[in-house]
């Protein structure tokens, strides 16, 4: 099949090994794979797919073959020509297209060189897939260890059991994930004993806040120096922290990744400066692309709307989304703030914290709580703790938090459980 340069195929098909064969023998010609979930409803492909208007839309591993047939001629996985284009996790609305143009030599080979200077990509790498290859980070790892000529190791749908036997069987070095496969894999250890880490080199997690004792655990579970927390998006990558750092700075994602530069605005936005082939664009959204972007000292640094802040050696905290902030009576508080003050209670396993719309404070804020505590516990806990504002009024038990597959709470299930809607 001819496919011209700068054109979209869209994947909605399992992640495995030729899956990214295909992404970077497609990438190496110039043409753009849109990763999708393949369990897409037929209503929210057409929501997606729409604005994005691909050429051609893969469903089957036949048609993968097809699309990809004959590789690049000469090149193998050369360089890759473009960057996928990815799609957000919609935590806050419908997905949105990141796109990011095609690259040339110089631009495509700062990328990979980028990508495997920060995390050592070599040809004895062997990558355990946990997380779903349509999402960004993890695509990027497994692209990155092929390009090194390293092997994947891909048990399938997240599964601990079969993930535990695949550290078993084929000895990963590398993996990424979001604290939720740590806190499933955890709990299956706790029964069924933990496995050899020592193959691991590299365990890196981003993507949504880790517990505190989770990651206590992560860190004396693998080997020393090899887990790393990084902050990042669809949209690009600012930080990156090893343990050690933030074991001694508890709650830091770490400092701006190299070639990166973070700076705040007077409300907390985080911002950050990338090289010129990290630039993005919101693929047919030229509005959002201009409020995502600006210049100021003829640096261009763009926003996903973070929150947070940078201490004085450049460590940044984040403290949540800006469209999460709750304004109760005119007063901020953020949520990530409360999640982890109610977090330490021994009573609690997770926690979200959220506001709904109220008639009288504008917006209240709200606790769903996964754990044996009551309420009246909490409650008491969150008065010696907390200042009034900062205090949930409303508290709702769950079994689990609804999540996202990249470990985000969907925080409009939890609104429409508390207000009923
Ligand atoms: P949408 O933009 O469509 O609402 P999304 O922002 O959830 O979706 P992603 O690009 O998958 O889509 O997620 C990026 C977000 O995840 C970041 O903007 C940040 O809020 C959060 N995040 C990433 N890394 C971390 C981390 N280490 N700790 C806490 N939160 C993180």
């Amino acid at each position: 099949m001819e496919l011209d340069e700068g054109s979209r195929v869209a994947l909605l098909v399992p992640g495995s090994r030729a899956y990214v064969d295909a992404v970077l023998t497609l990438l190496a010609r110039g043409v753009v794979p849109i990763p999708l979930d393949p369990r897409l409803t037929e209503t929210e492909r057409c929501r997606i797919l729409t604005p994005l208007a691909p050429e051609v839309v893969v469903t089957t591993v036949d048609e993968l073959a097809a699309v990809t047939a004959g590789g690049v001629p000469g090149r193998g996985h050369g360089l890759p020509r473009a960057r996928p284009m990815h799609c957000t996790s919609g935590t806050t609305g419908v997905p949105k297209g990141v796109w990011s143009g095609l690259l040339d030599d110089a631009d495509a080979a700062a990328l990979v060189a980028e990508e495997r200077d920060l995390w050592g990509f070599a040809a004895d790498d062997v990558n355990l897939v946990l997380s779903p290859l349509y999402h960004s980070a993890p695509l990027r790892f497994a692209m990155g260890t092929i390009l090194a000529g390293g092997r994947l190791s891909v048990p399938g749908p997240f599964d601990p059991a079969a993930v535990t036997a695949a550290i078993e069987r084929d000895r990963p070095t590398t993996m990424f994930c979001v604290p939720t496969h740590l806190q499933r894999l955890f709990a299956h250890w706790d029964v069924v004993g933990v496995p050899d880490l020592t193959s691991f080199r590299l365990v890196a997690h981003a993507g949504a806040p880790c517990p505190t004792e989770v990651k206590r655990r992560l860190v004396a579970l693998f080997p020393a120096g090899s887990t790393w927390e990084f902050y990042g998006s669809t949209e690009g990558q600012f930080t990156a922290c090893r343990s050690e750092e933030w074991l001694e700075r508890p709650g830091t994602v770490g400092r701006a990744r190299p070639g990166r530069t973070l700076s705040l605005d007077e409300d907390g936005t985080i911002w950050c400066a990338v090289p010129a082939y990290a630039r993005f664009s919101y693929f047919g959204d030229d509005a959002r692309t201009a409020a995502a972007w600006r210049t100021d000292g003829g640096v261009a640094r763009f926003s996903v709307g973070d929150l947070g802040r940078l201490d004085d050696d450049g460590y940044l905290y984040l403290d949540g989304r800006r469209e999460d902030l709750v304004i109760t009576g005119g007063v901020n508080v953020y949520p990530l703030e409360v999640e982890l003050v109610l977090g330490e209670h021994p009573g609690v396993d997770d926690v979200a914290v959220y506001g709904v719309d109220d008639p009288d404070w504008g917006a209240r804020v709200c606790a769903a709580v996964v754990g044996t505590a009551s309420e009246a516990e909490l409650a008491a806990y969150a008065r010696e703790r907390l200042a009034p504002p900062k205090r949930p009024k409303t508290w709702t038990f769950l079994d689990t938090l609804p999540r996202t597959l990249t470990g985000k709470v969907r925080l409009q299930d939890l609104r429409r459980t508390t207000t009923g809607g």
